[in-house]
C-alpha cells in the first residue's frame, strides 16, 4: 500500500532527476499535494494516510508534467500581482513580477476619478490591479485575444471592479481596428496609458526556457527587433491622452533607447524609470 510519504519521496527522486530550477522541491511538492486535494499542513501531519495507485498515480504525473517544463502557474491556475489572486489560463502571459512596477506608479499618480487604457491588457493584471486598488478610477482594457478578454472579464468580476472596466478587442496593429478604438475612447479623454506589449525578438521565441515556450507567442512575440507594438501604443497614445497625460510601458532588456526613440518621434517626453520600464509623457 503506498502513503502520502511514498508519494513525496517519489516526487523527490523525480524532482532531483531534473535538474529544475523553476521552484523549490517544498513549493513543488506542495503544488502538485495540494491540486490533488491533500493541504501540505495534512502530508506533514498524517504522512501515513493511504493512497489508492490511481491518487499515487496521478501525482506523479502531475509531478512529471511541472518537471516538464509546465508553468506552475497555468497548473494551479492563479497568480499573484499587486497583492491580488489572478486567474490565469494558457491564454495569457503570466504576470510577472517586475510589471508590478507599472501599476504601482499609476495607483501612485492617477489624479483623482483618473481614466485610464492597459493596452495588450492579457489577464488583465495591470489594469485591474490598479482598479482595485484605487476606486476612483476608469479603464479600458485592449488586447487582440478574445480569450485574454474573457479572463480579464472574469477576473474584474472577482475584483468586483466589473463596473468600472471597459474591456475591447482590438488588433493595435490594424490599422483601422485601431482607428476605431481611438474614436470609441475619445480624443485627449484619458490621463495615462500603460503598456506591456509583446516584446520578445522573432529569433529568440525558439531559445526560450521550456517554461516560457508554454506561454503563447501571441503574448511574446514582438516582431524582428521585438518593438513592433511601440510605434500603434505611442499612435493611439498620442490621441487619447490629454496633454501633460502619461504613457509607461515595459520593454526588453537593452531595447530601452530603440523604444525611447520610436516614441519620442511621435512627441513625447521620455524618463528611463528602470531597466526595462520607460515613463513618457505626451507634450
Ligand atoms: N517578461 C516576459 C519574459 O521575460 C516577456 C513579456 C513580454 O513579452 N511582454 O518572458
Amino acid at each position: 500500500m503506498k502513503t502520502l510519504r511514498d508519494a513525496s519521496n517519489a516526487l523527490k527522486r523525480l524532482y532531483e532527476a531534473a535538474e529544475r530550477d523553476y521552484f523549490s522541491f517544498g513549493c513543488f511538492r506542495d503544488a502538485v499535494f495540494s491540486k490533488n486535494g491533500t493541504e501540505k499542513e495534512k502530508f506533514f501531519m498524517y504522512p501515513n494516510t493511504a493512497l489508492t495507485d490511481d491518487e499515487y498515480n496521478g501525482l506523479l504525473s502531475d509531478g512529471k508534467l511541472l518537471l516538464d517544463g509546465y508553468p506552475l502557474q497555468y497548473y494551479l491556475g492563479t497568480e499573484e500581482f499587486c497583492g491580488i489572486e489572478f486567474e490565469v489560463s494558457e491564454n495569457v502571459l503570466i504576470p510577472r513580477t517586475e510589471t508590478q512596477i507599472i501599476s504601482r506608479y499609476a495607483i501612485e499618480n492617477l489624479p483623482k476619478n483618473g481614466r485610464f487604457a492597459d493596452l495588450c491588457c492579457g489577464s488583465g493584471c495591470i489594469s485591474l490591479s490598479v482598479l482595485y486598488h484605487r476606486r476612483d478610477t476608469f479603464a479600458y482594457a485592449v488586447d487582440i485575444s478574445k480569450y485574454a478578454l474573457k479572463l480579464t472579464e472574469k477576473n474584474a468580476e472577482h475584483l468586483k471592479v466589473s463596473e468600472r472596466a471597459d474591456i475591447k478587442q482590438c488588433d493595435i496593429l490594424n490599422s483601422s481596428e485601431t482607428e476605431e478604438l481611438i474614436s470609441e475612447i475619445g480624443y485627449g479623454y484619458l490621463d495615462c496609458v500603460l503598456s506591456n506589449p509583446p516584446y520578445i525578438k522573432s529569433s529568440q521565441m525558439e531559445k526560450l526556457p521550456d517554461n516560457v515556450k508554454r506561454e503563447p507567442a501571441l503574448a511574446l512575440d514582438g516582431g524582428e527587433c521585438g518593438v513592433d507594438f511601440y510605434g500603434s501604443i505611442a499612435d493611439i497614445s498620442r490621441e487619447v491622452l490629454k496633454p501633460g497625460g502619461f504613457l509607461y510601458v515595459e520593454c526588453g532588456w537593452g531595447d530601452e533607447d530603440l523604444v525611447t526613440d520610436i516614441v519620442k518621434a511621435r512627441n513625447f517626453s521620455a524618463e528611463i524609470k528602470e531597466k526595462q520600464f520607460i515613463l513618457f509623457t505626451k507634450r
